[in-house]
């Protein structure tokens, strides 16, 4: 079994569901007392929280390109980023080490085309929502993403850094999740993309009746398979 580096902390909340996923798949494959050989690094996501608020993405990268060194000399042999956001810096980071790095937007646009889906409605981050970094990954795969309104956008952005990422699930931010959801349906959304890995943490994909795919749980996927072959 390959040892994951896994370059988290973005948010804390969210790397604790890698941890938990990437063990349990490990033992769902290998069976009794397995669990995956891991490294984590965890970063203290609030200064790079006010780096994205300035959009200082050469701040982020360096200091990221720099996490993923460290993982990599402590024995990493692959690297995942926890986060779609700061797959904004992923050629820096990638550029920094000698290990595979499994983007988290090619497990994506593989689960959802394993799927059937074409017309992701994508619910992320502003950052991740409305730069081109993430949605022409996707379009690279022959997808064609949507996104919320501008509204809807900004108050899943307050929604995932105000609380989830501070280990708040509101049962209101619940429900303005699922009506995000439903708007998307009626804009022509065939499937939807939990495409921030704090997501699935709010909304549950059985309450959805279209194909779901939780970027967090799919990249461990990914992980996974590349760690076990
Ligand atoms: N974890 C989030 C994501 O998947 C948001 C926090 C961040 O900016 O890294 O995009």
């Amino acid at each position: 079994m390959k040892t994951i580096g896994v370059l988290g902390g973005m948010s804390a909340e969210s790397t604790a569901v890698y941890y938990r996923e990437l063990n349990r798949l490990v033992r769902e494959r290998l069976g009794g007392l397995h669990s995956a050989e891991l490294l984590i690094r965890s970063v203290d996501f609030a200064p790079i929280a006010e780096l994205q608020a300035k959009d200082d993405w050469d701040a982020t990268g360096a200091l990221l390109a720099e996490a993923a060194t460290r993982l990599e000399g402590g024995g990493a042999e692959v690297i995942v980023l926890a986060t779609n956001t700061m797959h904004l810096n992923a050629d820096a980071i990638c550029d920094a080490i000698g290990v595979p790095f499994l983007h988290i937007g090619d497990a994506t646009a593989a689960a959802l085309k394993a799927r059937g889906v074409r017309r992701p409605l994508l619910l992320a981050t502003r950052f991740t929502m409305e730069k081109d970094f993430y949605k022409d990954r996707l379009r690279a795969a022959g997808l064609d993403p949507l996104i919320p309104s501008d509204a809807d956008r900004e108050r899943l952005q307050a929604i995932i850094y105000d609380e989830l990422c501070q280990g708040m699930v509101k049962p209101t931010s619940q429900a303005e999740g699922m009506l995000m959801v439903e708007r998307g349906r009626a804009a022509g959304a065939d499937g939807v993309i939990f495409g921030c890995t704090e997501v699935g943490l709010l909304l549950s994909p059985g309450d959805i009746d279209v194909p779901v795919v939780d970027t967090s749980i799919v990249h461990c996927e990914a992980a996974v398979e590349f760690a076990l072959g």
